[in-house]
């Protein structure tokens, strides 16, 4: 989500003391996962094939799909990247929503597709009918962000089903769910249904976010077996996550004590950040992501700048000629951090 990784590593400076920028989960890896790590340390030297098989096998059985239903990497990144390449190498269009994660079109853009970002609606969600109309005879994949970043809206999940059945049969949909995990019953909102269903949908999941994995980098997607083979050719699949790393996420799948508890806890830190900001006499969007947007009243730039001269990272949007910050949820002493400058310059 940077034009290059020098520009990444220069946003995350050291005087940053907190790191709410980039929608990273301080509650995470799990005692479990550490604990793989350090078991898989003496082993390092082997490659990775069978970890990796037998994560792809976890998730299978535990998601109801065939093993080659699923497309597994280091992170989601290099899926979104591999479906931006494959749907729009020889131009088109792909139809996405402002604002939303830009990864997947702005990859797309940078091949030559062209861009339809369809504005949020006035409660910040996506705008299903209106990406719908926006689909003609050049479009070739439409993305879909649920919760959306950097907003953390969800849409109606009977009216994303059924939106992505009809569009499914014309166009192919992608579903990024990184931050599904945090709704209370991912299961009943997942577009993974569709996939079982036989619909033309990839649906992309993460291990860093509510894992806190975003250092150890795992992701996959679920997609009919055809579209696996196919997003596959574009990148190293086994090769391209580290052992240690697949064995941190066989030993924290779908931990629940782990899992329940950092909801827990980012709940807490939310709901400081909410009161410290009506406090302050500002509105903010209802989150279902560890992230919050709320409009701010000055500069976006300026407002981060400020931001950051107090040791607090955080990001700034600016759309509907309003600006706005983004909050990643840290811990209780971060959120402390960010209402203490907040409150000097607000
Ligand atoms: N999708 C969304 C919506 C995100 O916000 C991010 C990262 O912030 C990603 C995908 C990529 O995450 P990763 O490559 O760590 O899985």
């Amino acid at each position: 989500f940077f034009e290059s990784d020098q520009s990444a590593a220069q946003a995350f400076p050291n005087e940053i003391k907190a790191r709410l920028l980039a929608n990273e989960n301080p509650f995470g890896p799990s005692a479990k996962a550490k604990k793989a790590i350090l078991d898989a340390v003496d082993k390092s030297y082997q490659y990775p094939f069978a970890h990796f098989g037998e994560l792809v096998n976890k998730i299978a059985v535990f998601e109801g799909v065939k093993p080659e239903q699923i497309m597994l990497d280091a992170g989601s990144s290099p899926i979104l990247k591999a479906a931006a390449i494959h749907f729009t190498k020889k131009g088109g269009n792909i139809i996405t929503s402002d604002p939303s994660y830009d990864d997947l079109p702005s990859t797309a853009e940078g091949f030559g597709a062209q861009i339809i970002a369809v504005p949020l609606t006035a409660e910040f969600k996506l705008d299903l009918d209106g990406m719908e109309k926006k689909i003609n005879t050049d479009t070739k994949l439409v993305y879909i962000c649920n919760p959306n970043n950097p907003t953390a809206t969800v849409v109606d999940t009977a009216k994303l089903k059924a939106f992505v059945e009809r569009v499914s049969a014309k166009v192919p949909v992608f579903i990024d769910e990184a931050y599904i995990d945090y709704l209370d019953d991912p299961q009943s909102v997942t577009l993974f249904s569709a996939v079982k269903k036989g619909q033309n949908v990839i649906v992309a999941r993460t291990f860093s976010k509510l894992y806190g994995f975003a250092g150890l980098r795992v992701g996959y997607a679920i997609a009919q077996a055809e579209m696996v083979k196919t997003l596959d050719a574009y990148t190293n699949g086994a090769m391209s996550i580290s052992a240690t790393s697949l064995m941190a996420a066989i030993a924290s799948h779908q931990d629940r004590e782990f899992l329940d508890d950092t909801k827990k806890k980012t709940q807490v830190s939310k709901d400081f950040l909410y009161k410290t900001l009506k406090e302050e006499g500002y509105t903010y969007i209802p989150s279902f992501a560890n992230f919050v947007m709320f409009p701010i009243k000055m500069d976006g730039d300026k407002f981060v700048s400020e931001m950051r001269k107090r040791g607090v990272g955080i990001r700034n949007w600016e759309f509907n000629k309003q600006h706005y910050c983004r909050v990643s949820i840290g811990t209780l002493p971060e959120m402390q951090l960010f209402a203490e400058a907040f409150k000097q310059i607000s």
